[in-house]
């Protein structure tokens, strides 16, 4: 029997790898990003109370309604932006599914799709499978800034989309207000749509803004904006997300999505339905999680690792030429297996494996954790 797949050659996730040997080895995981703080408990009575009062069947195909006009709320409250919650939001299981399906949507067969690597590891299968082809542009340490040169020079009539990142998993870079106007001055007048993952959204730090691509009306008429709760209410088990486009692109999204998944659970659109009432809830993320960011920074100031601070997500990339000229892959697993912390290579997100050597380490943790992780990483 010759039966060959759509996908071939495709490796497990680092993620579950790294989590995997990890839990194996008893270390401290600090590599697929999760919190291991509870989430409020306010959102778990809120699920089952939910579950209690009846919310046990089929949620509306896009998504509870009120849950979408809180969404809807949000964008208002955040971006002075417009998004109607009838027409141009969908709820989802998670932004990977939101992700694949607005893939599966507009990519055939020969459609270009401009990512940029490191990039999170679902956007090139989903192209794939789709017959697209994926056009790479290497962000290069230690900045990871885009080369609009590159853009320019990689978009031509076959380009369908082009997908975004920012606050930037594995990097923790931010794109900027400047990198969003050089985007929409590149695509302006096009078909080209923007897929801009904004998971990280309210995990931003300093003085950064987040640059949601609403903001830049020329833009938004052509893009998707894609979210996750999981990442934002500290519940990522939960795989609930959403994704906003205008009507048209909404409407051919759809289409796709009631035979993907029809909907999602209809608990858990409950509970954030009610938690969304009070925007407190997200108007403090960037605070709570920029004391993660400076607790785990300044615990290991003084060790052998290089870093600049992360801009944003709940990532820190650390350098660590002065230790070791290993791979970043075999010291990832040596940290894990024999110094009992474990963390993220870089280089598996990139076409050709480029080392920078450097780590990505998650620090939504407890401080205790965080506290335990340092130890370990100042004695390296
Ligand atoms: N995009 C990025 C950049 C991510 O880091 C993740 C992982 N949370 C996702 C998308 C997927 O989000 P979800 O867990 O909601 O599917
Ligand atoms: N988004 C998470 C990370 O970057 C992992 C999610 C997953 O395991 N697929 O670590």
């Amino acid at each position: 029997m010759q039966i060959t797949p759509k996908l071939n050659n495709i490796e497990t996730s680092i993620f579950s790898v790294m989590s995997a040997l990890a839990n194996a080895h008893d270390a401290i995981n600090l590599s697929q990003g999760f919190p291991n703080f509870k989430s409020d408990q306010k959102l778990i009575d809120g699920v089952s109370r939910a579950m209690n009062s009846g919310y046990n069947q089929y949620a509306p195909m896009a998504g509870s309604l009120e849950l979408r006009k809180a969404i809807s709320k949000k964008f208002d409250i955040l971006y002075n932006s417009s998004y109607h919650p009838e027409t141009e939001i969908t709820v989802t299981a998670g932004a990977t599914q939101a992700i694949f399906t607005i893939i599966s949507t507009f990519v055939k067969p020969n459609d270009e799709v401009i990512i940029f690597k490191p990039a999170y590891d679902c956007y090139e299968p989903a192209i794939k499978l789709n017959g697209g082809e994926p056009i790479s542009i290497a962000l290069e340490a230690p900045n990871y800034l885009i080369d609009w040169n590159l853009v320019e020079h990689s978009i031509n009539n076959q380009t369908k989309m082009i997908i975004v990142n920012t606050p930037h998993n594995p990097t923790g870079t931010v794109m900027s207000e400047h990198d969003m106007l050089k985007l929409q001055e590149l695509t302006n007048e096009t078909d080209i749509i923007i897929l801009s993952d904004e998971v990280y959204e309210h995990i931003i730090f300093d003085a950064e803004q987040h640059q949601s691509i609403c903001k830049f009306q020329n833009l938004k008429e052509r893009s998707f904006i894609t979210a996750s709760f999981g990442k934002t209410f500290h519940n990522t088990g939960w795989k609930i997300g959403y994704c906003c486009a205008p009507k048209d692109l909404m409407e051919a999204y759809r289409n796709v999505h009631q035979f993907n998944v029809f909907s999602v659970h209809h608990p858990s659109q409950k509970a954030f339905t009610d938690y969304l009432k009070d925007s407190s809830h997200y108007l403090n993320l960037p605070d709570f999680f920029q004391e993660k960011r400076d607790t785990f920074l300044s615990l290991i100031k003084d060790s052998r690792f290089k870093f600049t601070p992360s801009k944003g997500t709940y990532f820190q990339v650390l350098a660590y030429s002065d230790i070791t000229t290993m791979n970043d892959v075999e010291f990832a697993k040596q940290l894990t297996t024999k110094n009992g912390i474990a963390s993220i290579p870089l280089s598996v997100f990139y076409d050709n494996k480029q080392d920078h050597n450097v780590l990505r380490f998650c620090f939504a943790k407890t401080n205790e954790t965080l506290k335990q992780a340092a130890d370990i990483l100042n004695r390296i």
